[in-house]
């Protein structure tokens, strides 16, 4: 069994990427038989966004991702939000301290400045800046007494000299070295506790998968150059380490890094756009994974949340980068909107919905929203399409054009119009042709028909005509085929 987490930091509202990235790890903890963790990452205070954290458990609980551990719910290993581990983190640098294996720095922000912008005139330049300094002038007793003074200071990790290689289950083996010149003694040796005396990602990060006892670590590509760093700490405290799988980038469709403009939207706006959480869990469940399939086997690629718990693995990832098709996204949506129109009481809360949206002053009832939802369901990629232009004839009359009316009829047979105006049954439009032929011999069935339908809806293709007036009803029919005569 897989104890798995996902380990947002609140410092904006859960996107697609984030979605991903939850979703793997949760569907590898239900298929296993695991569990499914949420660590809050919330140790950079400058970074943090009101609202974030809510956004984060409301996110994941309207998707359907449930949490076995997590601030929300608690659990052995808890506390599960970063900020109140402090007591914990404070233990294990001490250890390091203690060991050799870390060291306090005093060096000012202007000195460090200075480091940095030395180390990128270097050939080859680098951003691997810190001399040592405090290493070298400070015994460990002189440390720590200036600590004890109060003097501010961060923990440095002493980095190995040589990082070692590592197996990620995606990329293979790893084997990432600091770009430095040999000659000028420069090491990364990353601050892990800062002066405020809370600790960076990189030692929260290792410390808490540790002792949350997590086994697989799944993330975006975008932490794999951090990973040498955490195994490198894994071996300072002789811990076993977790297994890593660095999952893709999101692109777009052409291969551009995703970005806000191009559709990195945070998931509860594409809520409000009318997605259902069983679309999106589809849409984000493929951007780098697919069942096994047999050779040439097709598949509609629909894989409800239910399936996905059963047989998602690590098998079925892939490398490559994955791309975001929102027209994807359609497809499921509205895959997923028909099904659920069958749920009566989907049904009922969904035209609720639609008829609060409504322009009331017209007489629609919710009753016959709902007729209208019934009859267009498997038309519709999100609920709010009623509204779209191929439907919205159906709570408000169309505008007419001379032009739209020309397509249908010759100058000379506007009098069908005036005539079907003055029918009074339309329900039974076999009984009506003939009566309308026998005025004007030279229109065709068809022409009839179309002329009914564009008074209906200016034309709108889609919806079967008898379909359309068994909706409206014959009143509405007449009363749109008077205005059109006007
Ligand atoms: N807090 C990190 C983030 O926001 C977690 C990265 C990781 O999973 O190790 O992405």
């Amino acid at each position: 069994p897989a104890r798995t987490r996902f380990a947002p930091s609140p410092t904006g509202f859960l996107h697609l990427g984030s979605l991903r990235t939850a979703l793997y790890n949760y569907l590898l903890a239900r298929a296993t038989g695991g569990q499914f963790l949420l660590r809050l990452e919330d140790t950079d205070q400058k970074r943090l966004v009101t609202g974030a954290e809510e956004n984060i458990y409301d996110t994941l609980n309207w998707l359907g991702i449930k949490i076995d551990e997590g601030p929300t719910v608690g659990g052995a290993y808890g506390p599960y939000r970063q900020s109140d581990r402090s007591e914990i983190y404070t233990r294990y640098i001490n250890e390091l301290l203690d060991k050799g294996l870390a060291y306090r720095c005093f060096c000012s922000k202007s000195r460090l400045d200075g480091l940095r912008d030395s180390a990128k005139l270097l050939k080859p330049p680098t951003t691997v800046s810190y001399d040592r300094h405090c290493l070298k002038v400070y015994t460990k007793e002189e440390s720590a007494a200036k600590a004890a003074q109060g003097e501010e200071f961060t923990v440095r990790f002493l980095s190995p000299d040589k990082y070692q290689e590592f197996n990620d289950l995606l990329h293979g083996n790893v084997n990432w070295q600091p770009q430095v010149n040999p000659f000028d003694k420069r090491f990364e040796d990353p601050v892990l506790l800062k002066s405020d005396g809370l600790p960076t990602y990189h030692f929260a990060n290792v410390v808490d998968d540790h002792l949350m006892k997590i086994t697989h670590v799944i993330r975006g590509e975008e932490w794999l150059a951090s990973t040498p760093k955490h195994i490198a700490l894994y071996e300072a405290f002789e811990w076993r380490k977790p297994k890593f799988v660095h999952i893709p980038l999101l692109t777009t469709v052409d291969n551009k890094k995703l970005s806000k403009r191009t559709g990195d939207i945070d998931i509860m706006s594409l809520k409000r756009q009318g997605y259902l959480p069983e679309a999106l869990i589809n849409f984000a469940v493929l951007f780098g994974w697919a069942p096994k399939r047999a050779q040439g086997e097709k598949s509609n690629e629909i894989y409800s949340m239910d399936f996905l718990e059963k047989h998602f693995n690590l098998d079925g990832l892939t490398v490559g980068n994955a791309k975001v098709d929102f027209q994807k996204l359609n497809y499921f949506n509205k895959h997923y909107l028909q099904q659920k129109l069958q749920d009566p009481e989907f049904l009922d809360r969904a035209s609720a919905d639609i008829y609060a949206k409504l322009n009331q002053d017209r007489g629609i009832t919710q009753e016959y929203v709902k007729k209208v939802l019934v009859k267009t369901g498997s038309s519709l990629t999100t609920l709010d399409s009623v509204f779209d232009e191929s439907f919205k004839f159906y709570f408000e009359r169309p505008t007419y054009t001379r032009k739209g009316l020309e397509n249908v009829l010759k100058p000379g047979e506007y009098g069908v119009v005036k005539l079907l105006a003055e029918q009074t049954d339309f329900t039974d439009l076999k009984a009506l042709i003939p009566r309308i032929m026998a005025v004007y011999p030279d229109i065709t069935k068809k022409n009839i028909y179309q002329t009914i339908r564009y008074a209906i809806s200016a034309g709108q293709p889609g919806t079967k005509l008898p379909d359309m007036i068994e909706l409206l009803g014959n009143e509405e029919v007449i009363a749109r085929l008077n205005s059109l005569k006007e």
